[in-house]
């Protein structure tokens, strides 16, 4: 493959520069690219930003030009996101939406949920969350236990979520509930979308170790939603749900590269200008040999990546590479955390609001947030199955 932009890329890149440079409040502008919003002030910044975006045209880069996307390639997507993070933009607050729901809806939506939501999303109007786990239900997902019963010409829904990325600050939510109770398992499950100021919705937010908040806990007590608000079929919810985990799995590790070649860059920085035991941290072999580590881990990363999106783009499915590539990065996302904290002790351990916390705290907090990246879009004990299975063909 040929690793250099073409002519009609390198002008996107231009574009997207351009635009950044002219649009991007300096107030707005965020030293680091953060998935989430630290706080509530910061979210309410977040969404200012991607109306702005959804008024210039970029958001729904990939959707479909049908859909008032812009039909965007992959590689044209990495270079938008790339040009993003180096002018300090803010991430659009509906992940969720633009990345899952949409592309969803575009495929499996009726015309009217079309109609009602894309544009919306589009116009950067919306947050959307995602209800799927529950207390009882993660790696098991299929034993999900919320439930959806007709009553007229609405589900009845109880039950509870939980771990809802963006639930804070979520309008809707694309929620997982049984609708069957005497089908098997992966059968009697449909997709609802659920306006989360109906009455007998409670969210909840959990409180995390990093000191953010960017999840919520969702109840529901008898919450009436409209018969037509399903995604797909009834009783289909299942089929829905992992078309949308494989939009998830298919741009996690793109988006989160510039964070990570971030963190590298700074531990680099810190350990040529700081002394241990009388000489400068870099002159370690044990420190030496770390940073290099994370630098192979980064470019490995970063060519699997590029490998991945020129197989798509010359029309290979995402298959279970995505597996291999969240595999890698989880391990090499810890590695790079658990050296920068190592690196910085005892003030890497300070947090956010101390003023002797490390690189605005984004060290200390990064690394708690690190932990999770072996838990979400499938654990690594998932995704060594499906591997096993899918690629191996190993008996379950
Ligand atoms: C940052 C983050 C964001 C998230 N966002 C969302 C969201 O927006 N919406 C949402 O619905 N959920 C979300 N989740 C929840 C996430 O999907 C679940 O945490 C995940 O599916 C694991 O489920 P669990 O926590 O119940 O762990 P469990 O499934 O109980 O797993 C516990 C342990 O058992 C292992 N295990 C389980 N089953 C198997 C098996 N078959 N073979 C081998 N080992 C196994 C796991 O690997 C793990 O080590 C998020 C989680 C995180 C960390």
């Amino acid at each position: 493959m040929d690793l250099k932009l073409s002519p009609a890329e390198e002008a996107f890149r231009q574009q997207v520069a351009t635009w950044m440079k002219e649009n991007l409040p300096p107030q707005w502008r965020r030293d680091r690219f953060e998935v989430f919003p630290p706080d509530d002030d910061t979210a309410a910044i977040f969404r200012q930003w991607q109306e702005k975006l959804g008024a210039g045209g970029w958001l729904g880069l990939s959707w479909p030009k049908q859909y008032g996307g812009r039909g965007a390639t992959m590689m044209e997507q990495v270079i938008y996101m790339a040009e993003a993070a180096a002018a300090g933009a803010p991430a659009p607050l509906d992940s969720m939406g633009l990345n899952m729901v949409g592309p969803a809806l575009i495929e499996m939506g009726t015309p009217e949920q079309k109609q009602q939501f894309l544009p919306r999303i589009l116009r950067g109007e919306m947050v959307w969350c995602q209800g799927f786990s529950e207390p009882n239900a993660g790696s098991d997902l299929a034993g999900l236990q919320t439930k959806a019963a007709l009553d007229g010409d609405h589900w009845v829904v109880n039950g509870q979520k939980t771990w809802s990325s963006y639930g804070p600050w979520a309008d809707w939510c694309a929620l997982l509930a049984r609708t069957n109770p005497a089908a098997p398992r992966h059968k009697g499950i449909s997709m609802l979308t659920v306006d989360l100021k109906t009455p007998g919705v409670t969210v909840r937010r959990i409180k995390q170790i990093n000191g953010k908040a960017e999840f919520a806990e969702i109840f529901f007590d008898n919450v009436r939603v409209p018969r037509e608000n399903v995604i797909g079929a009834v009783d289909n919810g299942w089929g829905v749900a992992m078309r949308l985990l494989t939009y998830e799995r298919g741009v996690y590790t793109m988006f989160e590269l510039p964070r990570y070649v971030r963190v590298w860059q700074e531990a680099c920085d810190y350990a040529r200008t700081h002394m241990r035991r009388g000489r400068p941290l870099i002159e370690d072999p044990a420190v030496r040999e770390q940073l290099a580590q994370s630098y192979f881990d980064i470019n490995i990363m970063r060519l699997t990546n590029l490998r991945y999106i020129s197989g798509y783009m010359k029309g290979a499915a995402p298959g279970e590479e995505s597996s291999l590539m969240k595999l890698h990065w989880a391990a090499a996302d810890q590695r790079v955390y658990d050296l920068a904290m190592a690196l910085g002790a005892p003030f890497s351990l300070a947090m956010r609001t101390s003023p002797r916390t490390l690189s605005e705290g984004s060290w200390n907090a990064d690394y708690f947030y690190s932990r999770t990246i072996t838990i979400y879009g499938g654990t690594q004990d998932i995704h060594r199955n499906l591997i096993a299975e899918r690629i191996y063909g190993l008996p379950r």
